[in-house]
């Protein structure tokens, strides 16, 4: 049975003095038995998040990390850097693939410092308009996927066991447009076969496929109605205490149906 995961990325937004309190008040609008809970604050802010959510089981991430352990890199931090303060770590944001330019083997590299710093890593892959509109949005993800784990492969790491897809259409972030439920199934089962090809079946079906692109809780359910979708990858609704209660209820609809199924089967 794969867990059902509500991620926050709150982007570039909250300074340390409020991340605290809005981090709080999530945990505690979003209390439900069978979600997996991450908040991704700003680097700033991750030893205020840290703070707040001692006490409850709702995890810490960084939105991004650097591909090199340390060095001359004047600016940037290192997953061994923020090791202490958070356990998962997003990669290959659409953002930082437009703005920093990131490419598939620079993000697996990324991938590589995180297994290294036992940080759990949430790579994100999608496709641009254009690319869906010529017909290409599977390939392109699949060569996201590929492109990413191949120098994890080559470094000598297995595909990490507790690594986390997010799909997230380009032309859906920020948009107020969000895909499809089925064309967000159809991406977690390509996304799935690719796994397949490089670690095997059965970790590519226990790999959780999020869903991510103008996620609120009046879309939400259109998603986590796909088994292929485990969850959501969510930015501007996440700054909003009752958007994720909202959220995070429906996916406690999920996660219960998800645990009597896989009761009934055993
Ligand atoms: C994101 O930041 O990954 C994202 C999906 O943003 P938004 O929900 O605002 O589209």
């Amino acid at each position: 049975m794969r867990p059902v995961i509500i991620t926050a990325n709150w982007k570039m937004n909250t300074s340390p003095a409020d991340a605290g309190p809005l981090a709080r008040s999530i945990a505690e609008a979003t209390d439900i038995a069978g979600v997996t809970r991450v908040i991704c604050p700003p680097y700033v802010a991750l030893a205020a998040v840290k703070d707040a959510l001692t006490g409850t089981d709702v995890a810490v991430g960084a939105q991004n990390v650097h591909a090199e352990s340390k060095g001359a890199f004047t600016g940037e931090i290192s997953a061994g850097m923020i090791a202490d303060l958070v356990t998962w770590s997003i990669v290959g944001h659409s953002e930082r693939r437009r703005d920093q330019l990131e490419s598939d083997q620079l993000i697996g590299r990324k991938i590589v410092r995180l297994i290294e710093a036992a940080i759990r890593p949430l790579l994100c892959v999608g496709e641009l308009l254009e690319e869906r509109e010529a017909g290409r949005a599977i390939r392109t993800v699949e060569a996201q996927v590929r492109g990413a784990l191949e120098v994890v492969v080559a470094e000598g790491h297995a595909v990490p066991a507790d690594l986390v897809i997010a799909y997230e259409p380009v032309w859906a972030i920020g948009t107020g447009r969000t895909a499809s439920g089925a064309d967000a199934a159809e991406m977690a089962d390509a996304i799935r076969a690719t796994l397949a090809e490089m670690a095997g079946v059965a970790p590519a079906e226990a790999t959780a496929v999020l869903y991510g692109g103008s996620v609120t809780s009046a879309s939400i359910g259109e998603f986590l109605d796909e088994a292929a979708v485990d969850g959501a990858l969510v930015g501007g609704a996440s700054l909003k205490t009752d958007e994720m209660a909202g959220i995070v209820a429906r996916a406690g609809i999920t996660a219960a149906a998800r645990s009597l199924v896989a009761g009934v089967a055993h």
